[in-house]
């Protein structure tokens, strides 16, 4: 080990997997703080050389300015929505984040949200622990010769598409990022947002939070959409306009909405929630023991990485 290597000091903000801490330790004091507020951080952060964070601890430009050490931030995870990247640019910290870690379990809590939501398993279930046999009103649909829309086709996005494809499914898919070339070579075809809109039986979104994807699911998206397609949402809570699409499941317009993610977290017993026609889940797409696992050595990895000045795998800033 390099003699030097053990001057770091790193924080854990959101808690990490023992076996990502294990590699820290090897080169780091690394200190635990899974309940930190946002105030506690504010009076501890300028002690570290880096800190890692999941999705709870906003990482906003005064946590930069009172960082007057900190060379990295790692975001155990994908989405980077709670880190400002511009603060990070302009005090100079790296961030980085574990992109590979967590797409298969997304992609298959989007498939079991999809499962869920066209044979009603939640009600079944609910049914039978009230000692009802709801079996005549269970007139399910099957995924298989159904058309689904996949919005933003990057790694989650293929993933769920080719586990869908398993089941039957036709794939159709709009990310205007990516060349219609590479969507083909992902095996889908590719397509207009309206087309998609206007083709799809159900429709799954797995785009980053950005300026253009924010509320991009509104009533004039829902109005472009088949009379009783499905929504799946494990992207993130903002890119749904939530009243929109209570308006449309209470139309009738859209006939279900499976959702891990909503606009406020926890969103507490909201009519959205509530709704017959929603399967609601607490936001738990990467919330796998491998997922997590993966996301802890990816991103424990990665910040030594950066701290050491060793090439970057997934430098996000
Ligand atoms: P990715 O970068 O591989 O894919 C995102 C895709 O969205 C890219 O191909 C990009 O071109 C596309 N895109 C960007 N803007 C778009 C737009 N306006 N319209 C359509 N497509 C657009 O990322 P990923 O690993 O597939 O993750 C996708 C998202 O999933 C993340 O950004 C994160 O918000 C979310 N996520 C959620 C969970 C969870 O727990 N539910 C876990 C991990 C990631």
């Amino acid at each position: 080990m390099n003699i030097m290597s053990k001057q770091w000091k790193i924080l854990l903000t959101d808690g990490l997997e023992e076996n990502g801490q294990a590699i820290l330790k090897k080169s780091a004091e690394v200190v635990n703080q899974p309940m930190i507020t946002p105030e506690e951080l504010l009076q501890v952060v300028n002690e570290y050389d880096a800190m890692i964070v999941r999705g709870r601890t906003k990482v906003i430009p005064d946590v930069f300015k009172a960082a007057s050490k900190m060379k990295v931030v790692g975001r155990a995870g994908v989405g980077v929505d709670n880190i400002d990247l511009k603060a990070a640019k302009e005090h100079k910290v790296t961030v980085v984040n574990s992109p590979m870690a967590t797409t298969i379990a997304v992609a298959e809590l989007a498939m079991g949200l999809m499962l869920a939501l066209i044979r009603e398993i939640p009600r079944s279930d609910a049914g039978m622990k009230a000692g009802k046999w709801l079996k005549k009103e269970m007139a399910g649909t099957e995924l298989n010769g159904k058309t689904l829309g996949v919005i933003g086709y990057g790694r989650i996005g293929s993933c769920t598409a080719e586990r869908a494809k398993a089941f039957g499914m036709k794939i159709i898919a709009y990310d205007p990022l990516l060349k219609a070339n590479e969507i083909k070579e992902r095996g889908a075809d590719p397509v207009s947002l309206d087309d998609l809109y206007n083709k799809a039986d159900m429709i799954t979104l797995h785009v980053p939070m950005t300026a253009e994807t924010k509320g991009m699911l509104n009533t004039t998206a829902f109005n472009k959409m088949k009379k009783g397609v499905f929504i799946i949402c494990a992207a993130r809570g903002g890119v749904i306009d939530e009243d929109a699409l209570l308006a449309a499941l209470e139309s009738g317009h859209v006939a279900g909405a499976g959702l891990d993610v909503f606009a406020t977290e926890p969103p507490g017993q909201t009519a959205l929630v509530s709704h017959p026609k929603v399967i609601a889940v607490p936001h738990i797409g990467a919330q796998t023991a491998e997922a997590q696992e993966r996301a802890a050595e990816d991103i424990a990895t990665e910040v030594l990485a950066a701290l050491n000045g060793d090439p970057l795998r997934w430098k996000v800033a």
